[in-house]
């Protein structure tokens, strides 16, 4: 996904493990070896100069900090969770976001991370055990049901599905170009688009389904359309039904979803030049005057 692509042309995020160490420890250490910036919109990221290498460094070893981009940082962010809460991670490997929730958590509350993939849980195992996060569950998050006891409590759900993987695929960017955008796909990609699309719509709807549930964020790594606001229009009808509406995550993002429908300006794009990663938010909330049973 391109979390660790030393790159040589781009910025090098890191993000903080707080679960660890505290932001300006990590400024005092990183800071013997590069200058470090803080981001101005994720509290725990930071930004040291292109071609930072730090993949053989010590607090990247002992899980103290994570090198992650700044727009998959931005996802948990979006989400919200608050110390305490009990949250699901809908398809969780290799486990960036787990345990940035965990971070935002205070590790306090319940992560729980669902991951179909078996190979997969093993990197999300180690990634999990490395941060000081916690609970992982192996399985389809498809079949598990809202009326599970042990989920009755869940109040955010973070669903970041297989995609495309086109907003963060260096290799394939000289195929971004504005046709793809607006969805002229080949037919085989477009074929592939819809298969993702369809997985990507049935588990935002099953999301909605969960019972204590107030804060959903649908992300992708995605460029396409199809896999975004699409999937996000195509499912204001259920989310409604279930007491959801879009809400904005970064207002201060000047970004914003394709205007394909009335509302998408709530939704967040990050560009795949510009902003050297493609990566898209959507947020929904549950309106205030729908009853919390976990206030
Ligand atoms: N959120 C992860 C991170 O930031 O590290 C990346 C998630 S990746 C885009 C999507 C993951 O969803 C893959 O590991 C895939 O195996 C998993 N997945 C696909 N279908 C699933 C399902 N039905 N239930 C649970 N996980 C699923």
């Amino acid at each position: 996904r391109g979390d660790d692509d030393p790159g040589v042309s781009r910025p090098r995020f890191i993000r903080v493990n707080t679960l660890k160490m505290d932001v300006h420890t990590a400024i005092k250490e990183l800071g013997k070896r590069y200058p470090v910036q803080k981001d101005d919109m994720v509290p725990d990221l930071l930004i040291l100069p292109p071609g930072s290498d730090l993949h053989d460094h010590p607090l990247v070893a002992d899980g103290s900090i994570f090198l992650q981009g700044k727009a998959s940082s931005m996802v948990a962010v979006a989400l919200d969770p608050k110390p305490g809460w009990e949250v699901l991670d809908a398809c969780s490997a290799p486990g960036n976001k787990t345990v940035h929730l965990a971070s935002l958590m205070n590790g306090k509350g319940r992560v729980i991370a669902c991951e179909l993939n078996e190979s997969r849980v093993k990197r999300l195992q180690h990634t999990i055990k490395l941060s000081g996060a916690s609970n992982v569950l192996h399985g389809d998050f498809l079949k598990l049901s809202p009326k599970d006891p042990s989920l009755s409590k869940v109040r955010a759900i973070l669903l970041d599905p297989s995609c495309s993987g086109s907003g963060t695929a260096a290799v394939r960017l000289d195929h971004l170009l504005p046709s793809h955008v607006e969805g002229t796909t080949s037919g085989d990609d477009l074929e592939r688009l819809n298969k993702l699309a369809a997985f990507q719509r049935k588990a935002l709807a099953h999301a909605f389904s969960f019972p204590a549930v107030e804060r959903i964020v649908y992300s992708t790594c995605s460029i396409h359309q199809i896999e975004n606001e699409d999937v996000v229009q195509s499912l204001l009808p259920l989310a409604e039904s279930h007491g959801f509406q879009l809400d904005t995550p970064f207002p201060q993002w000047q970004r914003r979803g394709l205007p394909v429908f009335a509302g998408a300006n709530h939704l967040l794009r990050t560009d795949p030049v510009e902003d050297k990663e493609g990566f898209f938010i959507a947020l929904f909330k549950k309106k205030q005057n729908t009853t919390n049973p976990f206030p």
